[in-house]
């Protein structure tokens, strides 16, 4: 079965928004298969974003990622990958789309409360430098 990486990101834990993004996957009918509360160190930051290295706003990014605590998780089901995308909306939340995360939540690109996976390839990169395997499910 299909997994993903979602997470939100240091603002959207800040903003006590854990537990309507999880209430949102688990009522779309997506699997829990892995969650945890951590701090993201520098280096995890770095390799997980390592694709925006060369862009302006990388610096910042990964000092936003490690200002706070994420709560990363892994979702199963059908097509979760791309249904995940869609229903975090676009990465700008004043382009998303009210009725996603990001346009329900989010006001700033820097600050856009949620992370998902945006390939197969991806999916499982991250899901393997988030979690052990005995931590998912
Ligand atoms: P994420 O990877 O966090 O799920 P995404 O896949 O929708 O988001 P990416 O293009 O991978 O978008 O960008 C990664 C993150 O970098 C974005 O979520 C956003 O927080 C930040 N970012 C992207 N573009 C900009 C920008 N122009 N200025 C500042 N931050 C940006
Ligand atoms: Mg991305």
């Amino acid at each position: 079965m299909e997994k993903t990486f979602v997470m939100v990101k240091p603002d959207g834990v800040q903003r006590n928004l854990v537990g309507d993004i999880v209430a949102r996957f688990e009522r779309k009918g997506f699997k829990l298969a892995g969650a945890k509360l951590m701090s993201i160190p520098t280096a995890l930051a770095e390799e997980h974003y390592g694709e925006h290295k060369e862009k302006p706003f990388f610096g910042e990014l990964v000092d936003f990622i490690t200002s706070g605590p994420v709560f990363a998780m892994v979702w199963e089901g059908d097509n979760v990958i791309a249904n995940a995308r869609q229903m975090m909306g676009k990465t700008n939340p004043s382009e998303a789309m009210p009725g996603t995360i990001r346009g329900d939540y989010g006001l700033t690109v820097g600050k856009n409360v949620v992370h998902g996976s945006d390939s197969p390839e991806s999916a499982e990169r991250e899901i393997g430098l988030f979690f052990q395997q005995e931590e998912v499910l």
